[in-house]
């Protein structure tokens, strides 16, 4: 039997098992066909019909209108730092950014690259308080509703006179949202939704049109919604794992049930972490994410021993990004209660010998 690991990485993350073991036999014989799904051609017509299906069921899960369109793109979140900008800016080339964090500071040294950005709010403070002023000359509005490094999340969204843009790389598919409330959503596939290297752009048809002169063909969202995002050859294999990362959600009971799930587990972490005092979690209480915790031993010195006692016990990839330290676990849809209930108890048992 294989050893019981849990996996806490912030992506690639943990996929569903049953998604996995199905996936094996896809790889050697998909759907009968008696070839493997990484040789199917994405214009062949079973190809087409699980695309179709994979978006009815992306359209299902999060309620999402006919007015926007689903893109699949290439090139992982961080291209789309670039492509929002190139994409949607308008002749004066002006948007608005919030800075919560790491990922927000990637996306707006990126946009600086194509035009003016304003950073309207910062910090802790742009999450507690998200009734920023928001420009009406800007051509958009971009935040980051969970930061991933920094474990801080926001949900309320204001009302905004320009579109909004969010990246939902790493709170995506985790509870149910209102996609009204956004003009633009997009997301890196490794947390909730399937392998890396994939986005998927949930885009109001009313932000489609010509992108700023000389952005590459491949890279415009209006010719991506044209092409139903088969402009070119796409990844044929992260679209089928994300096909059957949607139908397993569904099996689940759908986002109603995944944000019971997530919220749990993610109460049961902080109220380890806050109980004596041996841990702590810097992040205001009300902005704490459900998807990322960061965080720290009161002696720092012990982390280094923190990982790799629970990495002995299999419980893997708990360090913080490189650019922060201390420990982090991701708490996606995948990662069963037995995965954090296994963390809790590692960490009574390593506080009771450290402590
Ligand atoms: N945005 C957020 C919120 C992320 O968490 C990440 C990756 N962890 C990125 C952007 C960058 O994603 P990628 O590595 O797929 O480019």
């Amino acid at each position: 039997m294989n050893k019981q690991v849990f996996n806490f990485c912030s992506g690639p993350a943990v996929l569903p098992e049953a998604v996995l073991t199905e996936a094996q036999q896809a790889l050697v014989n998909w759907q009968d066909s008696g070839t493997s799904i990484l040789s199917i051609s994405h214009r062949s017509e079973a190809f087409l019909a699980m695309a179709a299906e994979m978006e009815r069921d992306f359209r299902e899960l999060l309620n999402i209108p006919q007015s926007y369109k689903i893109l699949l793109l290439p090139g992982g979140a961080t291209l789309q730092f670039a492509l929002v900008p190139l994409n949607l800016f308008s002749d004066r080339r002006r948007a608005a950014y919030v800075d919560t964090g790491h990922w927000s500071k990637r996306a707006i040294e990126e946009a600086k690259k194509y035009g003016d950005i304003q950073v309207i709010a910062k910090g802790y403070e742009a999450a507690l308080e998200t009734d920023w002023r928001i420009p009406a000359d800007v051509d958009y509005l971009h935040c980051t509703p969970n930061e991933t490094i920094d474990g801080v999340e926001f949900t309320k969204i204001p009302k905004s006179p320009v579109p909004i843009v969010a990246d939902m790389s790493s709170t995506i598919l985790s509870r149910p949202i209102n996609v009204t409330e956004f003009n633009m959503i997009y997301a890196g596939a490794q947390k909730n939704i399937g392998p890396s290297g994939l986005v998927i752009a949930i885009i109001h048809e009313a932000l489609l049109k010509e992108a700023l002169p000389n952005t590459p063909t491949l890279l415009q969202y209006k010719v991506q919604s044209d092409y139903q995002s088969l402009y070119n050859t796409p990844s044929t294999f992260a679209w089928y794992i994300t096909a059957q990362v949607l139908q397993w959600l569904k099996r689940q009971g759908g986002l109603a049930a995944m944000a019971v799930h997530n919220q749990t587990k993610a109460a049961k972490l902080y109220a380890e972490i806050d109980k004596t005092g041996f841990y702590y979690n810097p992040v205001p209480k009300a902005c704490r994410s459900w998807m990322n915790v960061p965080f720290r031993l009161q002696n720092h010195q012990l982390e280094p021993v923190f990982l790799q006692a629970a990495e002995a016990a299999g419980l893997i990839n708990l360090q913080g990004h490189r650019s922060v330290g201390g420990l982090r676990a991701s708490l996606y849809n995948a990662m069963p209660m037995a995965g954090v209930e296994a963390l809790l108890r590692f960490m009574q048992d390593f506080e009771k010998r450290n402590g």
